[in-house]
């Protein structure tokens, strides 16, 4: 008899095939109309339907303790009168991870298992990967200016080096170097992290063209548009995930595509800030790999894939004011396969060999009846309320609703007692 980690039992495939799932060593081995073996444990999915896991392509996980502080203010002011000084107060090392745990217990309740982070004291966000099982990539913040983490570049890339030492054999964590932006690290710098990352094999993420004033400083300093000044100093590559790209020019784009960078779009935190509409469509008819994530809590305001993926999906039609601009197909693999290949993981198929990091959806809810079309409807009807059972690296994280890996009532008293301290500050 044939011994697995998990079997899932009578799961329904959007094209209405039904079939068990069993894996091994997390990975799907064996997708079947009937799969006979002993496993560890068994999910009866019961018709309820089998989606990859979503991924989130660019957040600040912690930042959930400082959700809807600070609403209808431009990103400069958001930042400079709001975050950065709160940040500056707040951020610590039981800061990041109490915040770290309430973003992960919202991650897992909408069907994602992988997130893209950048923020400070990653060590605690690292650790909350370990102890619920949700894949982080976890990116080490670097700035030009002294925080409560490093003074110096050099210090900060000493963080780096540390950290990617520390989780390099990590199941869960996957140490990124994440230099924050053009706009707030310099040339030198900049080149410096991509050197790191070439010693270590990392990936690097980056804010990048988040708003049209970005591109107007960036040209006035260096006379470049920023991706044309990354491209100079040799930092783009297939290894490189991008936040935002919402202004670029036409050679801009045409870089992008020749250095195969990932794209993670963010058209929710985009539409808060007012930093407008990322050409999308465009990116993906040149080849562009284009994920998606949420941004932090505190510009969006949440962690929801799925939201996302109906907003990106709507935005763009009705920016283009074409209904065909982008299809439910697309968004979902945007959503889900893009994501994980951005960071160079097999993953986000329902087929044998993949990552066995799925969900499944129930479609007896009334928002999803009744069913006629399971890819349009997940990305146009379904609220979290349908993500029934989520499952990372075969490990199941959550089963008809109840999560296991995280008490509920005890992250929520965390976020209340911050939300005590948080407020007499402000
Ligand atoms: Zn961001």
């Amino acid at each position: 008899m044939e011994r697995f980690e998990l079997l899932v039992k009578s799961a329904r495939l959007p094209d209405g095939r039904t079939v068990d799932l069993a894996v091994k060593d997390g990975k799907i081995a064996r997708l079947a109309p009937s799969v006979e073996g002993e496993a560890e444990y068994v999910v009866n999915a019961d018709g309820k339907l089998l989606f990859p896991s979503f991924v989130n392509a660019h957040t600040h996980l912690s930042m959930t303790l400082f959700r809807g502080i600070g609403a209808d203010l431009p990103l400069m002011d958001w930042l400079q009168k709001v975050i950065w000084p709160l940040e500056q107060r707040f951020v610590s090392p039981e800061f990041v991870y109490d915040g770290a745990l309430l973003g992960i217990l919202e991650l897992i309740k909408s069907g994602c298992t992988l997130f893209l982070d950048m923020y400070f004291f990653e060590e605690s966000v690292a650790r909350a990967c370990e102890e619920t099982g949700v894949r982080g990539a976890l990116g080490v913040g670097i700035l030009d200016f002294p925080t409560k983490v490093a003074s110096s570049a050099d210090e900060y890339l000493e963080k780096v080096r540390r950290f990617a030492s520390k989780f390099k054999n990590s199941p869960y964590v996957m140490p990124v170097v994440a230099p924050h932006a053009p706009y707030t690290c310099s040339p030198e710098t900049l080149r410096r992290t991509r050197e790191l990352a070439d010693e270590l094999g990392l990936y690097l993420h980056i804010h990048l063209s988040e708003t049209e004033n970005e591109v107007k400083q960036i040209l006035s300093k260096y006379g470049k548009r920023p991706v044309e000044l990354l491209d100079e100093i040799g930092f783009l590559d297939e290894r490189v995930i991008a936040a935002h790209v919402v202004w670029t020019d036409e050679r801009e784009r045409e870089i992008l595509r020749e250095r195969k960078v990932s794209v993670a779009h963010c058209p929710e935190s985009n539409l808060k800030l007012g930093s407008g509409v990322a050409p999308v469509p465009d990116y993906l008819k040149r080849g562009i790999n284009v994920c998606l994530g949420t941004d932090g809590a505190a510009s969006n305001d949440n962690l929801n894939l799925l939201e996302e993926a109906s907003t990106c999906a709507k935005l763009h039609k009705g920016y283009l004011k074409d209904p065909t601009a982008l299809t439910a197909p697309q968004v979902l693999k945007m959503a889900t396969e893009n994501g994980f290949k951005a960071l160079g993981l097999k993953a986000g198929r329902i087929e044998e060999g993949y990552e066995a990091d799925f969900i499944l959806i129930n479609p007896d809810v009334p928002e999803m009846q009744p069913l006629y079309d399971p890819v349009a409807q997940l990305i146009y009807s379904a609220t979290s309320e349908a993500v029934d059972t989520v499952v990372c690296k075969g490990k199941v994280l959550m089963e008809k609703r109840e999560v296991k890996v995280l008490d509920e009532e005890e992250v929520f008293k965390k976020a209340r007692a911050w939300r005590e301290k948080i407020l007499r500050a402000l």
